[in-house]
């Protein structure tokens, strides 16, 4: 049996040349997909990440498992149909097949909804049977759900070297505007400690980063897996939300547990903002306060800022830069406020007439798919682009090194990395 798992193509790729790209972590995903299959099957397969790799087109395969992201989805959608007409057998999976399943479904011959490590076994018993369904849905309520160690070597060695490895799928927080606890609910895929630790001892790897959407959220998750991390003796970096400083036991932990660098979400400025997609876990006038917390113990912050919220105006959105060295954020990366199907935002957008488009080709943060409040279209692009090229003047790249406390030549690639990012964004690209 032969099988082809593809990453397709995504609009964010094209913004990124060589260079960006080897500052780019590995995606797990193709990686997690593979070491899924069962090993009876013998099965012969090949991994595509069309973000880095061309597409394969001049071989047969029995089965073609795609996975996407909203802003995949026409690709990957393009994909079934080409796959179908040369007669695999094609299923997609992946965040917008599981929020949008009966249009995944019209493309494909199974769609799984929710995470497969569970519901691909059941597939393949299906597909060898000959009785594949249409739908596999993950029903799993269990808190822990063991996840065989990825297939990294099917993963290409064009991306940074420093491996990727997921602990917690899941958040307990609920921003309206994001689709993870609506994907993995309150505790998601939470795998057992023991087992993430043996991966990562596997990997023989001084770094890791942690690709947890929400690490610090199950706290009591967190603080047993950071505990198990101490006597690794690793050095980590990951997401985490600001109001980790304020939980002493557990950032205590995190600092011990051998982190060297946070992105964390600040989102916004106006308070009224995260108000009305409840961010709870910010506090503006804690911002800089959780900043210098992390200073302190030698942590870097990466911080997402998005443009768009209702209250956001150009000038407040320019504004917010001068804010951004004040507390200073040493890496700084903006996007387009993004209400992807089937989070509360979408439907709240929908229901008013605000959603401009549903070309999901669009819905990858950095393209205007909604009517703003206050700014035309292209007035929120302009100001969005505006906001990257503010962000990464010499002067402010400059400024930046110099608070940096350590490895500014990471910082500056870094820095470098965005300054072109931020190049590339053309001024006015909206295409609405
Ligand atoms: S804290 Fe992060 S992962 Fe959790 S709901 Fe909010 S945006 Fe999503």
């Amino acid at each position: 049996m032969k099988i082809l798992f593809i990453l397709p193509y995504d609009n964010t790729y094209k913004y990124k040349g060589g260079f960006t790209r080897a500052i780019s972590y590995a995606p797990l995903t193709l990686s997690v997909l593979a070491a899924l299959v069962p090993k009876e099957l013998g099965a012969q397969i090949k991994t595509i990440d069309e973000g880095i790799q061309k597409p394969l087109t001049d071989e047969a395969f029995d089965i073609v498992a795609i996975t996407c992201v909203t802003s995949s989805a026409k690709r990957a959608y393009e994909l079934c149909h080409f796959w179908k007409q040369k007669g695999s057998y094609v299923i997609l999976g992946g965040v917008h097949p599981t929020l949008m399943t009966k249009e995944a479904a019209a493309h494909s011959d199974s769609v799984f909804v929710g995470f497969a490590e569970e519901t691909l076994q059941e597939f393949f018993e299906d597909y060898i049977k000959g009785r594949p369904k249409k739908i596999y849905r993950n029903e799993s309520k269990c808190r822990y759900l063991s996840m065989p160690f990825p297939r990294r070597d099917l993963v290409s060695d064009k991306y940074m070297k420093i491996p990727t490895v997921i602990a917690n799928r899941g958040c307990q927080n609920r921003c309206s505007y994001c689709s993870v606890h609506k994907l993995w609910g309150n505790t998601g895929l939470t795998r057992p400690v023991s087992e993430v630790i043996s991966e990562i001892q596997a990997l023989k790897s001084k770094r890791i980063i942690l690709l947890d959407p929400s690490p610090t959220s199950d706290e009591e998750y967190a603080e047993e897996f950071f505990k198990a991390l101490i006597p690794l003796n690793i050095k980590w970096s990951g997401l985490s939300t600001i109001d980790v400083v304020k939980k002493n036991r557990l950032f205590e932990l995190m600092i011990r547990s051998g982190c060297e660098g946070i992105l964390c979400g600040f989102e916004s400025v106006q308070g009224e903002s995260l108000k009305a997609v409840s961010k709870s876990t910010n506090n503006i006038a804690e911002y800089k306060y959780a900043v210098d917390e992390f200073h302190k113990a030698d942590i870097p912050v990466l911080g997402c800022f998005v443009a768009g919220f209702d209250s956001d105006t150009k000038e407040s959105l320019l504004n917010t830069i001068d804010f951004i060295d004040h507390i200073g954020i040493d890496l700084p990366r903006f996007s387009i406020l993004t209400p992807f199907p089937g989070t509360a935002m979408f439907e709240e957008y929908e229901k008013n007439g605000r959603i401009l488009t549903m070309d999901w080709n669009m819905y990858d943060t950095m393209h205007v798919v909604f009517k703003h409040k206050k700014m035309q279209t292209q007035e929120l692009y302009e100001a969005f682009s505006q906001m990257w090229k503010k962000a990464y003047s010499v002067k402010r790249i400059i400024r930046r090194l110099k608070n940096t406390r350590r490895e500014k030549i990471i910082k500056l690639g870094a820095n470098l990395g965005f300054k072109y990012y931020a190049h590339k964004l053309r001024t006015i690209d909206n295409q609405m």
